[in-house]
């Protein structure tokens, strides 16, 4: 994009954030170039780490000025390459961005920086009392700006909704440096566009989040955990679903399929069950009061759940957790992992998994296959291993495959880089003119994440 000297704009930059905060070194930017699964490298100009909104504003009206792109970045465990920034940009890191307004207990809702990570918004609502509904493996680093920016699922999203069901309103800088800002609302807010729903998802290709004022929800601190050992993904999905009737306590449904869950063995997962199946279910509920009974009936009435360990205690649970939580670390130790995420209707899963084999074996002979997910989203994680790191024709037959079958090709990561060539396929032409109108409003010289989402 730009032809013009950087000097200039780096002596700027450095003016706005202090020279500390401006890393033109490769050896410093490198962390913040390679993405979390290894398959997507760049190469900024710098990385620029402001302290606050308004230095995020004087950082975009610096860029726009220079026509220099800006790759915005939190935690960078997104996996779909859009944290990731392309040759020449400025990565802007939000996670400096840190602090917390106390929480507001009546309201029941919190105001977080953009670089406060999920674990630190789970960790402030239990203070006091209350929960954050979104969670995923990646809590420790993920942030809530990252989060907001893609959406993010994870494992709550049929109890409590997806990210854009937590936000309550947003803080961000739009494309030409405009601070947008409503945080302190009331509940009942029908004044106009809802630009908190729409940088939701927006991949920070409409503006950058600084701060988020979030949904808190009442805290079901007794919980229990059954793993249990099944047939194949047509009963997981006919369990989950009387489980889902049966159970108002249900939190959480993660299915793991057997070769997924022998590699957590492998890696140092204990194994949970004594017999072999060929599908696993890793099932919550989450309860104000012990919700164990509850669970431990509901999985008896329904039958072929006699392979079941069922598990209440802070460690024993744990344990369980860490087969389903630790897979994306345990895959990536086998290969560089081919994440594909999709959602299909619930009616189409099994169908999509009897030919998920086949179509990538054809696309991908001799690769490995293993697939986990959230289930009762109808979202499952396909992870092939084998493939070049940008040998994408696995991933596209199972983009393929979710699309025939009436799916989607994004249910929760995100298009970024990776499904770029995807989107047209999934949406119609009038929703993208839609969506690139939106784009030239909010970001009209493009500077914002240029070649995430609309390519
Ligand atoms: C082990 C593991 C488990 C995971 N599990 C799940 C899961 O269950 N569900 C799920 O949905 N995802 C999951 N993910 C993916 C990832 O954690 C999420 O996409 C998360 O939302 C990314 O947050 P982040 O702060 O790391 O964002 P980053 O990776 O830094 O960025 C992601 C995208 O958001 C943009 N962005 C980041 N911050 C901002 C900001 N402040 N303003 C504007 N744009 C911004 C970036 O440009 C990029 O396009 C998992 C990842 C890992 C590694």
């Amino acid at each position: 994009m730009s032809g013009m000297p950087t000097a200039p704009l780096l002596a700027d930059l450095e003016r706005i954030v202090g020279s500390e905060h401006v890393l033109a070194d490769p050896a410093l930017r490198l962390g913040y170039e390679l993405d979390w699964s290894g398959r997507y490298r760049g190469d900024a100009l710098a990385v620029v780490r402001p302290a606050g909104p308004e230095q995020v504003a004087e950082v975009v009206r610096a860029c726009r000025a220079a026509r220099v792109p800006i790759v915005p970045q939190g935690g960078n465990t997104g996996l779909v390459g859009g944290s990731v920034p392309r040759a020449g940009a400025v990565l802007l890191s939000l996670r400096r961005l840190t602090t917390f307004e106390p929480v507001d207990v009546d309201g029941g809702a919190v105001v977080a920086a953009a670089g406060a990570t999920l674990a630190r918004v789970h960790e402030a609502a239990d203070a006091a009392g209350l929960a954050y509904g979104v969670d995923l493996a990646a809590r420790d680093s993920a942030t809530i700006g990252g989060t907001i920016a893609t959406n993010a699922g994870g494992i709550h999203v049929f109890r409590n909704g997806m990210t854009r069901d937590q936000v309550l309103g947003v803080e961000a800088v739009l494309g030409d440096g405009t601070l947008v800002r409503r945080l302190d609302a009331p509940r009942k807010d029908n004044t106009g566009y809802a630009l908190a729903q729409l940088l939701t998802g927006s991949e920070g290709t409409l503006g950058i989040v600084t701060a988020a004022r979030l949904r808190l929800l009442p805290r079901r601190d007794r919980r229990a955990t059954a793993f249990v050992g099944l047939g194949g993904v047509a009963q997981a999905i006919a369990v989950a679903r009387e489980l889902r009737r049966h159970l108002p306590a249900l939190d959480a449904v993660e299915a793991i399929l057997a070769d997924a869950l022998a590699v957590a063995v492998r890696h140092g997962g204990d194994r949970p069950l004594p017999g072999d199946h060929a599908a696993y279910l890793l099932v919550e509920a989450a309860d104000v009061r012990d919700p164990e009974p509850d669970l431990v009936a509901a999985l008896a009435r329904i039958p072929g759940t006699d392979d079941t360990v069922v598990a209440s205690d802070g460690a024993a649970r744990a344990r369980l957790w860490r087969l389903r939580e630790g897979l994306p670390e345990d895959l990536s130790r086998e290969g560089v992992p081919h994440s594909i995420d999709v959602a299909l209707p619930l009616p189409r899963l099994a169908g999509f998994i009897d030919r998920l084999a086949a179509t990538v074996e054809a696309a991908a002979p001799g690769s490995r296959l293993f697939v986990f997910g959230h289930l009762l989203d109808g979202n499952l994680h396909v992870i092939v291993i084998g493939p070049d790191i940008d040998d994408d024709t696995a991933d596209d037959a199972v983009l393929a495959l979710a699309l025939e079958l009436g799916g989607t090709v994004s249910a929760e990561h995100g298009i970024g880089v990776a499904k770029v060539g995807w989107l047209a396929r999934d949406r119609s032409a009038g929703d993208l003119a839609a969506m690139r109108a939106i784009k030239h409003a909010f970001d009209p010289d493009g500077i914002l994440n240029p070649g995430v989402l609309l390519g």
